[in-house]
């Protein structure tokens, strides 16, 4: 702040075709846009429980059970507030007495801290590793929810999702994949519920979300509906089981949100579903590691291989380099948001990978970095 970006402007044949990297809210396709504007006369502002708006619902609902490959009984559950109101979701209706957190970054730390503070749940058990790995979960006498992020999104650290061996038996795996769902693989029968938010790989707009459940994460949500547990309605999920069942939501959603996740969705499944995705996702990563691997100035901070997001990632600079310059001079070329996780604090870019990202897009900005580092030095 208070200092001046240096004025650099870098060759249009340079730039890529779209400026959008950040990791949320993230790139929206312009063609969904198109879609939403063409729809938008007889979709936008009309009743979210009326046939059209609910065949939307349904439509991302049957989409999400395709695109995950989900096993017979599993459900998609949706309603309002994002992620982070589903942390709170799931510390009322899915922690049972006792549940266990892997900390490796600042939203998987925002989920043990909201266990940590509800009254009516035991002190959760919370694994921790710096930032640039991630710790594996142990299984535990009495722990009944195990809370693993597919993807954490302020470093750029990734962990394959696996059940604990010798957990207790019902004890269920709740899974943060919002930076990850539609952009990584994984096997659902590995999982009990895996939660997302939809403005990252659905590149969608903010304010949902979204969960695939198991049988027995229904199971469970549905005995502790029936218990004596006080609940708030907005974060009770059995009433949101019952209006998802109906294809609504408890309370009104945004109607653009849920349109462009559809969208997403349905370009993913057209075009070959996950795996279609997370290829994509797989070139842009091989680009931008391969040339922060080679690089003078530039290397990985995850320092693991296969710690390493393919959805996200995280490049450290040296100290002959300004990585917050950078940011700035790209912004400046309307290249937005590869500006590192505030939090963080290191001489970092973090750039989204997400599946509506042109792998050559990657690829142009790369070499606008190393055109604006060029200027720079
Ligand atoms: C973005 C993000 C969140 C927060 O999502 P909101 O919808 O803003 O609440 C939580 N977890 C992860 C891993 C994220 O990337």
């Amino acid at each position: 702040m208070g200092v001046s970006t240096p004025d650099i402007s870098i060759p249009d044949d340079l730039l890529p075709h779209d400026g959008r990297f950040g990791c949320g809210p993230s790139k929206v396709r312009p063609d969904a846009v198109d879609m939403l504007i063409g729809s938008a006369p007889h979709f936008l502002g009309t009743s979210h429980r009326q046939a059209t708006v609910r065949f939307k619902v349904s439509e991302l609902r049957n989409g999400l059970a395709e695109l995950f490959s989900l096993p017979d009984g599993y459900e998609i559950l949706l309603g309002n507030g994002g992620t982070t109101a589903f942390w709170d979701a799931a510390t009322f209706c899915l922690i049972d007495e006792r549940s266990q957190h892997l900390d490796f970054g600042e939203f998987s730390s925002k989920f043990a801290k909201a266990a940590a503070a509800a009254p009516h749940i035991g002190t959760p058990e919370i694994i921790s590793t710096d930032p640039g790995h991630h710790p594996l979960a142990v299984p535990m006498a009495g722990i009944d929810a195990y809370c693993l992020t597919h993807n954490e999104t302020s470093t750029g650290v990734a962990m394959s999702i696996e059940r604990p061996h010798g957990a207790d038996d019902g004890s269920l795996v709740l899974v943060d994949a919002t930076s990850a769902a539609g952009g990584l693989r994984f096997d659902p029968s590995e999982l009990d519920v895996y939660y997302f938010a939809p403005q990252k790989c659905l590149a969608s707009d903010g304010g949902l979300w979204i969960a695939a459940c198991s049988p027995a994460a229904i199971e469970r949500i549905e005995r502790i509906a029936a218990g004596d547990r006080w609940v708030p309605s907005f974060l009770d999920l059995g009433i949101a089981l019952e209006n998802s069942r109906k294809d609504q939501t408890y309370n009104t959603p945004a109607l653009t949100t849920l349109f462009l996740a559809t969208e997403q969705v349905q370009w993913i499944l057209d075009n070959g579903g996950l795996e279609f995705a997370a290829g994509r996702c797989d070139r842009s990563a091989a680009t931008i590691y391969g040339w922060a691997d080679a690089h003078e100035h530039a290397t990985p901070f995850v320092a693991e291989e296969e710690m390493r997001s393919h959805v996200v990632a995280t490049i450290d600079f040296d100290d002959d380099t300004d990585a917050a310059a950078v940011a700035a001079v790209l912004r400046d070329n309307g290249i937005l948001d590869t500006e590192p996780y505030r939090k963080l604090g290191r001489n970092q870019l973090r750039v989204a990978l997400f599946p509506a990202i042109d792998p050559e897009d990657v690829a142009a900005l790369t070499r606008c970095i190393d055109f604006v580092i060029e200027q720079l030095s």
